[in-house]
């Protein structure tokens, strides 16, 4: 058996945004299920769960509150306004104090069985461990075809991801203060975390039903969170632009020559056309590719400013 001083605490971090009809049952079995793996020696009787509350316009807070008194497990930071999913989950990760830290929704379709599997693999020595939904059944057709038509654009653009996974996942100590370097302002945890390194692994879990409520992620947000996921790893947009830009001026060079072609080898040429379509093919090229050089410049600061670590220490001797 592993001696007492080294079984690992577990914070666990759930954002929560108006879930006051799910709140209860997720505290219930949270608590459960860290009661339960305490009880098997696989964590320190410190482990504990840390409700955010992302500015909610509901009961949420007081839920949180009321069950803090009761529930020794249960611990509780309320944003002071609603700052978004990614930013009630950072908020309690950088304040969780754990060895082992575990990110879950609070809407219970992230299944908590997974959360003892994902602490097995912790002991097995990896340091992150991605929560990968089996099945996407209870996903709406809409979600599950955009959300794989994403991944699979991501990926093209040079961005690792792990497939189906989303922001259930266990990560060490050490994981998560390398995590905290990267101080950028919008944070895409899902493409940041596996360029962290360390040893991961995934665990499989059946993706469910919300319990109650509804999404609290409505299409624009979505669209929101994609775009971010885009442009804060991959300026290749702007480098279509410079592509387009260097196409349009070749193309343009070409019909110069056309346009001078015709008004001077044929009778065709209605008098001023040269000197209008001339410019316009020329400027046009010139513009876009201007603009591309710009833009991978705005690129490169953009990426600068992130300040993100250029490496990691895994081990010294
Ligand atoms: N959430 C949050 N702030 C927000 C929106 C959502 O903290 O502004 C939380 C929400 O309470 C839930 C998690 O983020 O715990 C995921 O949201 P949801 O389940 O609504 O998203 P979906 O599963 O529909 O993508
Ligand atoms: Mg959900």
């Amino acid at each position: 058996m592993t001696p007492i001083n080294e079984i690992p605490s577990l914070s666990i971090v759930v954002p929560c945004y108006n879930e006051e009809e799910v709140l209860p049952e997720t505290i219930q079995r949270i608590s459960a299920t860290i009661e339960l793996l305490i009880e098997k020696n696989k964590l320190n009787s410190s482990s504990c769960v840390f409700f955010v509350d992302d500015g909610s316009r509901d009961h949420t807070w007081e839920i949180i509150e009321s069950h803090a008194q009761s529930n020794s497990f249960v611990k509780g930071y309320k944003l002071s306004r609603n700052r978004g999913h990614q930013n009630a989950l950072l908020a309690g990760l950088h304040n969780a104090k754990g060895d082992i830290l575990i990110s879950i929704d609070a809407d219970l379709q992230d299944d908590t069985s997974a959360i003892e599997a994902m602490v097995d693999e912790y002991a097995k020595g990896h340091e992150v461990v991605y929560g990968v939904r089996s099945k996407r059944e209870t996903d709406t057709f809409f979600k599950r075809y955009t959300a794989e038509a994403y991944y699979k654009l991501l990926a093209k653009l040079g961005v690792e991801l792990v497939f189906n996974h989303a922001d259930y996942r266990l990560l060490s100590r050490k994981a998560l203060e390398e995590l905290k370097r990267y101080s950028e302002v919008n944070l895409f945890l899902r493409g940041i975390v596996p360029q962290l390194g360390f040893s991961s692994t995934s665990v499989e879990y059946e993706r469910h039903e919300r319990f109650a409520g509804e999404s609290k992620y409505p299409l624009k947000k979505m669209l929101a969170f994609a775009v971010e996921g885009v442009t804060s790893f991959s300026h290749a947009p702007l480098r279509f632009i410079t592509g387009l830009g260097f196409l349009v001026s070749l193309f343009a060079f070409f019909m110069i020559f056309w346009v001078l072609a015709v008004k001077l080898f044929s009778d065709n040429a209605v008098p001023g056309w040269a000197s209008i379509v001339i410019p316009v093919f020329f400027i046009g090229g010139v513009q876009l590719l201007s603009l591309g050089v710009v833009g991978e410049y705005i690129a490169k600061i953009y990426m600068e400013t992130k300040s993100r670590p250029l490496y990691t220490i895994e081990k010294e001797v």
